[in-house]
């Protein structure tokens, strides 16, 4: 039988509303000591049942996994698997069976999306990422890191013939519990089946999961790059936050006149190059630089019409949010400086703790600083592999816009 964590009064509402989280504030007593990781029942200070969950130390100290009073076993994580599968299916419908290819009718197939989005699918601190027949795993909470064999098992069966392998990716997620017991690894098959090389729209890329960040590659910029390749035509595109270069190439194929890619991480910089040979072998409009954003933006001319500026989360935590919000509006106001008149800016922050206009402001100061008579052409977000619960807003975690400067 799980442990009993007892909420003080009047502490039960946000789960009266399906939110799935229990702040550590709102606990009264928990009955026994739960081992972190551990699945707990949830009451209300009158003993009422209200969820079961992972407990972890932390602000967040429960992540909700259900609000019955069930066991959660091998077939609670089929089932939710199956669940995040299904909304799949429907949001790509050209989605063949069994294969894992999915987008636009073989001319330009993707292979490469988002199974599991955490909160988004019923799974608290839970990620999961497709490339073509291998699937990334990477457990956010110490509950689903103690739990990964088992989703691993589940996973294996729903995407029976899909997938052959599930790599586990954890250490940069949860580096001490990693760590503790083996670190990253195979759960199921291994490198010998595995490729690394998935496709996006037609585009191949080296998939990065045995050293790179998140799950190998950001899946969820595949949309924004889709509308930046048809903006490239003719421009001078600088690529800022590269990573391993999706929107590069997407630039490349749009027609850009030079594209530059610049990331301070080296090792990004090289497998941007693979990338980029991958799809345009010989291609002379592409150079890479590893090389500080600040410092670039600094030294950079005027030559660019087309920046992204993709950066990394400059908040990860509420305490975070002023000096993020500065670190965006500085970034801005260094792209609206030197970009072309008649230039585009296409400009993110991924952070979950900065809002919609949070973020907002922060251009719109940035602009205002600069001078320059800027509109908003487009607003983006995640695409639908990423869904976010309704009673869970923080889940829409991608904001992005798109700027035209004159
Ligand atoms: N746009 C990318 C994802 C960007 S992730 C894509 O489509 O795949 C953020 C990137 O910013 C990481 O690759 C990280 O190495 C890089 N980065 C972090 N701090 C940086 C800095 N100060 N200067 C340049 N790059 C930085």
């Amino acid at each position: 039988m799980y442990k009993t964590v007892h909420l003080k009064k009047g502490k039960e509402e946000s789960l009266g509303r399906f939110h799935p989280w229990v702040f550590s504030g709102a606990i009264h007593h928990i009955d026994g000591t739960p081992e972190e990781g551990d699945v707990v029942r949830v009451v209300s200070a009158d003993g009422r049942f209200l969820a079961v969950g992972h407990i972890q130390i932390g602000s967040i100290a429960v992540r909700v996994l259900s609000f019955e009073d069930i066991t959660i076993d091998k077939s609670f994580w089929q089932q939710r698997l199956a669940a995040a599968y299904d909304v799949r299916k429907s949001i790509f419908p050209q989605w063949k069976n069994q294969k894992s290819e999915i987008g636009n009718q073989n001319s330009n197939p993707t292979n490469a999306f988002r199974l599991v989005h955490g909160e988004g699918d019923g799974l608290p601190g839970l990620v999961i990422d497709v490339y073509d027949r291998t699937a990334v795993m990477q457990a956010h909470s110490v509950g689903m890191h103690v739990s990964r064999r088992e989703i691993a098992d589940a996973l294996a069966e729903v995407l029976d013939g899909i997938v052959d392998n599930i790599y586990y990716k954890s250490e940069t997620t949860l580096a001490y519990k990693a760590s503790e017991d083996g670190g990253n690894g195979f759960l199921k098959g291994g490198l010998a089946t595995a490729s690394d090389i998935a496709v996006e729209n037609g585009l191949k890329f080296h998939v990065d999961w045995l050293g790179g960040q998140k799950t190998g590659f950001f899946v969820d910029q595949r949309e924004n790059r889709a509308l930046l390749e048809r903006y490239s035509q003719g421009r001078k595109v600088l690529n800022m936050f590269c990573y391993t270069g999706g929107f590069s190439f997407y630039a490349m194929r749009g027609g850009a006149e030079l594209v530059h890619s610049v990331d301070s991480s080296s090792r990004a910089i090289d497998i941007t190059r693979a990338n980029v040979e991958l799809n345009f072998p010989g291609d002379a409009r592409h150079e890479a630089y590893a090389e500080d954003a600040f410092k670039y933006l600094d030294r950079m001319g005027d030559q660019y019409d087309l920046i992204i500026l993709d950066p990394p989360a400059f908040a990860k935590h509420k305490d975070a949010l002023r000096n993020a919000l500065m670190g965006y509006r500085k970034l801005n106001a260094k792209a609206f400086e030197k970009i072309r008149p008649g230039g585009i800016l296409f400009t993110f922050s991924c952070s979950q703790v900065v809002t919609k206009d949070n973020f907002r402001t922060a251009v719109f100061t940035a602009a205002a600083m600069s001078g320059r008579r800027v509109r908003i052409l487009h607003q983006l977000t995640q695409p639908a592999d990423h869904p976010v619960s309704i009673y869970h807003p923080e889940g829409e975690y991608l904001k992005g816009l798109v700027l035209y400067v004159e």
